[in-house]
């Protein structure tokens, strides 16, 4: 018999894993007939490593030495906020890894990357699966968030491969849903709304056959139970201090205990109105006994569910959805258990919730269903989009966006950069994710160096960079020199290798490129994104063009002069060109047309001259 091929919900608390045997979607079971595994490796006595419920066990007396929630942390910055608000709430030891600005995780005398976190999670897995079934698996379908970044994607995947895993293909939690539906002849759109442990997703998807289109995606990778249960541990630590003065955050294996209990009455009060929380001897002979009803417990998670709400609302927009549009509203991932939520992803649709779907196995199902189409050399037509817009730094410290977000992959987009000062031999692209006009905003994933070009004048070399992304929603970049016709030294330096680079804030402009030439006719007309509008002005303004730019967008119409590349008067308002430029920051989606050669009569000197504005 050929290895089994698997489907791996690998989530931020649990992990389910499903197979496709004899026809029929098998979910792997432990010894007690649970399928849900949780994500907890605990090292124990003699280093030796426990994993799932196991490690749970373990981690009430060691929390020091248990580790949990690594998904968050995988493919981040240290000084990421989200992983900074581990660092500040998780019993064990996140810290810094001095080689690259990741993260580690210090459990006892140890340290890991959350990678290798993952892959012990992984691992464990595996070895349930074979002591259940006899053969071990070596190729899966894994499943991520939607919304998971570039370095986040990469990350999984090194923690698969280091868990000896082929990963067949990275598959978006929502589409994996999708796909768990029983199939039907009738096109329909679908509302997945994913809230599980740490991670809110939300897409939009259209089915018809066996192709399953994405018409948007959205969600929040800090958006979880895991945070109902912190507002929860807060307000009873909280009381507990005022009774006994003692601070619980000061006692790990006391605080563990508390989120242990948190969560349990998170979950106990989806079905009852109030839940005792007893933890005896909690610090010392002070015991916790108090009482917490389901209406403070909702009081407590509104905000983050409205939180999830509005991001239901951004993705319907980018969608050009209406929700009379959608035919099916599929909950998934264990929180939307919570009667609340569901009540209120009820209100917001109009429309009870699709009935028959799993919320905790729902995505392994699919993961496993299309893991056996792959096997087979099928597979279903996933036509999923990407999440985040990803493009690289250019002069000014601005975003070129390549690839917009919600775009369709697999794709490939290249574009011709050229030199923004005279002779200029090397550029350094810094490849970032975001939506932030500002480069440095963003998050960097990399950077690419070219140092051998040919010096021209400014404006005059012609660099091309490509980017793709392939179907596991990774990315491939790749720059070459035009003028040498070569591909010289393209580095890309993962920002969590041994060699990672500074982050995005100390991007150096001398070295930076501009928009070609070619792609910014000075005459051209919108409509376009604001970041897309100051590439043209910038051409303007290196070009030394004198003429008149109108403006139209949210913020209302607006007119520039420019007399030799300089901006001299703005009108919106009234304002004067700073204000103006500003204003183009906050456009958005707009409309713009440069005549040339008109001016205005009294052209007006400004203080800041427009290459300056931005810096
Ligand atoms: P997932 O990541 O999909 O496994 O979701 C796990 C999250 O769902 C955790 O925060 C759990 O506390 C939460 N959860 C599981 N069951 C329930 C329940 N019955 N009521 C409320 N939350 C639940």
């Amino acid at each position: 018999m050929p290895p089994a091929v698997i489907g791996i919900d690998l989530g931020t608390t649990n992990c389910v894993v499903a197979s496709v045997m004899d026809g029929k979607i098998t979910l792997l079971e432990d010894k007690q007939g649970q399928v849900l595994f949780p994500s907890v490796v605990s090292i124990g006595q003699n280093d030796r490593i426990w994993t799932g419920s196991d490690a749970i066990a373990l981690g009430a007396t060691a929390p020091g030495r248990t580790a949990y929630a690594v998904k968050r942390l995988i493919g981040r910055w240290y000084t990421d906020e989200v992983v900074q608000r581990a660092v500040n709430n998780y019993a064990y030891d996140i810290k810094e890894n001095p080689s690259g600005g990741g993260v580690l995780v210090k459990l006892g005398a140890q340290e890991y990357t959350p990678e290798q976190i993952s892959a012990l999670v992984l691992k464990g897995l595996l070895d349930q699966f074979e002591a259940r079934h006899g053969t071990r698996p070596e190729e899966a379908v894994i499943t991520v968030p939607a919304y998971f970044s570039h370095s986040q994607r990469e990350g999984t995947q090194r923690a698969a491969a280091e868990a000896g895993l082929k990963v067949l293909r990275l598959l978006n939690e929502p589409t994996a849903a999708a796909l768990s539906l029983p199939s039907t002849n009738e096109a329909r759109l679908i509302a997945v709304y994913d809230f599980g442990g740490g991670t809110f997703d939300f897409s939009i998807i259209h089915i018809e056959g066996n192709v399953y289109e994405v018409k948007a995606t959205d969600g929040d990778t800090f958006l979880g139970g895991d945070d109902i249960d912190g507002l929860i541990c807060d307000e009873l630590s909280k009381s507990f201090e005022e009774k006994t003065g003692v601070k619980l955050r000061n006692f790990p294996l006391s605080w563990y205990r508390l989120r242990d209990a948190a969560e349990k009455a998170k979950k106990e009060l989806s079905h009852s109105e109030k839940c005792s929380v007893y933890l005896p001897r909690l610090v010392g002979s002070d015991s916790m006994i108090t009482e917490i009803s389901r209406e403070r417990v909702e009081e407590l998670a509104k905000p983050l569910l409205e939180r999830s709400l509005a991001i239901c609302d951004r993705t319907m927009e980018a969608a050009h959805m209406h929700i009379s549009d959608i035919n099916d509203v599929v909950l998934v991932g264990g929180q939307t258990r919570m009667p609340l939520l569901q009540a209120m992803v009820q209100k917001y649709f109009a429309r009870p919730c699709a009935s028959g779907v799993n919320p905790d196995t729902a995505v392994a199902e699919g993961a496993a269903k299309e893991a056996a189409m792959l096997r087979q050399g099928g597979g279903a037509l996933l036509l999923d989009v990407t999440p985040i817009t990803l493009g690289i730094n250019i002069a000014g410290n601005r975003l070129y966006p390549l690839i917009p977000k919600n775009t369709k992959i697999p794709t490939r987009k290249e574009h011709r950069f050229t030199t923004h000062r005279d002779a200029q031999t090397k550029a350094r692209m810094v490849i970032l994710q975001g939506d932030h006009p500002v480069a440095s905003e963003n998050s960097r994933l990399g950077e690419i160096v070219l140092e051998r070009l040919q010096g021209f004048e400014r404006f005059h070399s012609r660099i091309d960079v490509a980017f793709e992304i392939d179907a596991s929603g990774i990315l491939h970049v790749k720059a070459s020199d035009k003028d040498t016709g070569e591909e010289q030294d393209v580095v890309i330096r993962d920002s969590f290798n041994p060699e990672g680079a500074a982050p995005a804030g100390q991007l150096q402009d001398e070295e930076s490129l501009s928009p070609s030439q070619q792609d910014l006719p000075p005459s051209i007309t919108g409509p376009f994104r604001a970041t897309e509008l100051l590439d043209v002005l910038y051409f303007l303004h290196a070009n030394k063009k004198t003429g008149k730019v109108e403006l139209d967008g949210p913020a209302g119409p607006g007119e520039l002069w420019m007399l030799d590349g300089e901006i001299t008067h703005a009108r919106k308002d009234d304002q004067i060109a700073v204000d103006a430029l500003r204003l183009i920051l906050l456009m958005g989606e707009g409309h713009y047309a440069f005549h040339e050669g008109e001016t205005l009569n009294t052209p007006r000197e400004i203080d800041a001259p427009f290459g300056q504005v931005f810096e």
